[in-house]
């Protein structure tokens, strides 16, 4: 008899976008003529740039001949944009081996599938408000305990919270941690890390001998060239730090799909032998995992040409002309916003009081805006909101117009 796991009745019923879908369909039955204006979704929506779509098409003509037809790659991915990506590390100062990256299908599946090569019994901490996948991957492993409605949280995970008080990005746990996510610039928040934030952490996670999985999707959307675009800018990460990253937000590949991880050889554990976790990423990849596209990859390498670098910076400045418009214009009614600056999220204080949803359905009632509820991303986004400048500019000037015309205060 076969039996289900059953880690997945305890993962809280995926309540946030479902939501948001029925609320808008009542909306919409009771305001056939009213215009709905997204401001909710965090995927991009600008087409590629013409040095990656020549790549691509490279990567297509390739496979028309036998003198230069491939089938599966190299595991790890291809060597030459394993190669461009120590390269562009390098633009950091960081020294890392083609062989501690992982070419991949993308940052979630990555960011889902790294907690399988650390034991069940480890101890996990996640920011709250966070990116639901770091908590949802472990309850389905098995690493949490039930889900307890009543405070929106899981027991047995650690939630580290992030408030106004702390700008968005928390102190290391007092208590023990094993395993610890963080993303920065962060989504839903906005917030960025400082070097000396995450050097808090990385003194936390040696001294502990815990490992820090961090998420680095949106590093392209630094503009502070004092802020830290990746982890490994802080002396000894790569002792206790595993770096996620992809192109989807950078080079507008969500739908194209392409990531890698870092795990580096010196990355170590409290039982691990040297270089024993690198090698046990490598063997989970080539186990349930046959390979990013080589197509893609051949696209991913324009990325990183100097042209290709040019124009996915103007498409990240594309969005941050968005993010700035959006912030101004709640900034003009008086609301507080956070975020926007380094980041393609701002994330809103919810006025007077008003919990997340009170604020979707204030926003959808008088503008016919949606955005997405804090709380949705944890108990610590209660009272907070997120909107994305992820669109096309006219629909984000006529979405901020409809805001700024017809909100009241
Ligand atoms: C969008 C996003 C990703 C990207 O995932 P892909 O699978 O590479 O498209 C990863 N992490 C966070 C926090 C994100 O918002």
């Amino acid at each position: 008899m076969a039996r289900i796991n059953s880690n997945y009745r305890k993962l809280a019923a995926g309540y946030l976008f479902p939501e948001i879908a029925r609320r808008t369909e009542t909306y919409v039955q009771e305001h056939p003529k009213t215009k709905i204006r997204k401001l909710g979704i965090g995927n991009t929506t600008e087409p590629l740039t013409a040095t990656v779509l020549e790549g691509l098409h490279r990567g297509v003509d390739k496979l028309a001949t036998r003198e230069t037809y491939s089938g599966y790659g190299d595991e790890q991915g291809d060597s030459r944009l394993r190669e461009k990506l120590a390269e562009y590390y390098k633009r950091r100062n960081v020294q890392l081996d083609p062989k501690e990256f992982f070419i991949s299908d993308g940052a979630k599946p990555d960011s889902g599938n790294i907690q399988s090569i650390f034991s069940l019994d480890n101890v996990v901490a996640v920011q709250d408000p966070a990116y639901p996948v770091y908590v949802d991957s472990n309850v389905i492993s098995g690493r949490t305990g039930e889900h307890e409605p009543e405070q929106g949280r899981y027991k047995g995970l650690l939630y580290m919270p992030c408030n106004e008080e702390n700008g968005f990005i928390p102190s290391p746990p007092r208590e023990k941690a094993d395993i610890i996510y963080l993303c920065s610039p962060n989504n839903p928040t906005g917030a960025v890390a400082t070097h000396a934030q995450l050097k808090s952490f990385v003194d936390y996670a040696r001294q502990q001998k815990a490992v820090i999985i961090y998420d680095a999707s949106y590093s392209e959307y630094i503009e502070d060239d004092a802020l830290p675009k990746t982890i490994y800018e802080v002396e000894g990460a790569e002792e206790c730090a595993i770096e996620i990253n992809s192109l989807s937000k950078f080079a507008g590949f969500t739908g194209v799909r392409l990531g890698w991880s870092v795990v580096p050889s010196a990355l170590t554990v409290e039982d691990s032998r040297p270089d024993e976790l690198r090698s046990m990423w490598n063997r989970r990849q080539s186990t349930f995992f046959n390979g990013a596209s080589n197509i893609v990859q051949e696209g991913a390498l324009s990325v990183f040409t100097e042209q290709g670098l040019k124009e996915s910076s103007e498409l990240v400045e594309y969005y941050m002309e968005n993010a700035r418009i959006i912030r101004r214009g709640m900034q003009s009614l008086g609301l507080t916003a956070f975020g926007g600056d380094n980041a393609p999220y701002i994330w809103l204080k919810a006025p007077n009081n008003l919990s997340s949803w009170e604020f979707f359905d204030k926003l959808l009632q008088e503008t016919g805006v949606i955005g997405t509820p804090g709380v949705g991303f944890g108990p610590g986004g209660e009272g907070y909101f997120r909107l994305s400048a992820f669109g096309h500019r006219e629909d984000i000037e006529a979405a901020v117009t409809t805001i700024t015309d017809n909100l009241t205060l």
